[in-house]
């Protein structure tokens, strides 16, 4: 199977602040895998590497076989869901919609902000002006743009942050049924063991695991939870 993702011992680092560390991993197209990491292990800078917003100080990253911070068309291939999302908050929900499917070249952008509301249970809020949405609306308009042209590869930064549980079902349901490859972040350990195949735990700026929720399953002791063996993980790497 292609490698739709590629982290190749990567490093980043914001001044003195070493993010990464020799991050490797890769999913294969059409994989679903989970980020999972303590507080400041480099998730968030992953995925910003990975959407082309940052580039690496050494090491690799491929997106589709292409560089995401220089190629334009793999850009357009790829959605992604920030960890703070910022809609231009002037505009209505329905303009955000439309302007961004017709920004990234969807055939009938009246037609597809229609089927993005409807999906995310956001016609009551069309006519909102950003700015007055409370958080969770705004996470889903969030949801919406990232998904609204039918990305080949998603990168979600804690896709279910401010959602109400219906709604969080909803978009559990939602990316499961999605052919698209994905790599999503979460503190929500549950969360990944539902949505995706594959879990990598990364710790200080590397990988320090990889499997799946039924490996980490496995690894628990009498009547351990599951949340515990990840703990144990973290902490055994400094975490
Ligand atoms: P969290 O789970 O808390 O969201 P994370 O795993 O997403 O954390 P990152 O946000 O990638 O972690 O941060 C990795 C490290 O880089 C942290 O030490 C963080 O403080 C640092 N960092 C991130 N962005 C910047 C920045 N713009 N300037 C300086 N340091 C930064």
């Amino acid at each position: 199977m292609a490698t739709a993702i590629e982290v190749r011992d990567v490093h980043k680092s914001y001044g003195h602040v070493k993010a990464l560390k020799g991050l490797s991993f890769e999913v294969p197209e059409g994989g679903k895998y989970a980020l999972l990491g303590p507080n400041g292990a480099g998730k968030t800078t992953t995925l910003r590497l990975l959407v082309g917003l940052l580039r690496p100080d050494y090491g690799t990253v491929r997106v589709l076989g292409r560089d995401p911070a220089v190629d334009y068309e793999v850009k357009r291939r790829i959605g992604y869901l920030p960890e703070d999302p910022s809609p231009y908050p002037t505009l209505t929900v329905r303009e955000n919609l439309e302007f961004i499917a017709a920004l990234r070249g969807v055939e009938d952008p009246r037609d597809r902000a229609e089927k993005m509301m409807d999906l995310l249970g956001l016609r009551n809020y069309e006519r909102r002006m950003v700015s007055t949405l409370s958080r969770g609306n705004l996470q889903k308009l969030a949801i919406a743009l990232a998904l609204i042209h039918e990305p080949d590869v998603v990168l979600l930064d804690e896709p279910l942050n401010y959602l109400d549980i219906p709604t969080q079902e909803e978009v559990i349901g939602i990316l499961s049924k999605m052919r698209a490859t994905f790599l999503v972040s979460t503190h929500i350990l549950s969360v990944a063991g539902r949505l995706t195949d594959r879990i990598l735990i990364i710790s200080g700026g590397t990988l320090i695991w990889q499997g799946t929720f039924n490996d980490l399953r496995g690894m628990a002791r009498e009547d351990e939870p599951v949340e515990a063996v990840v703990a144990r993980l973290m902490r055994s790497a400094g975490a």
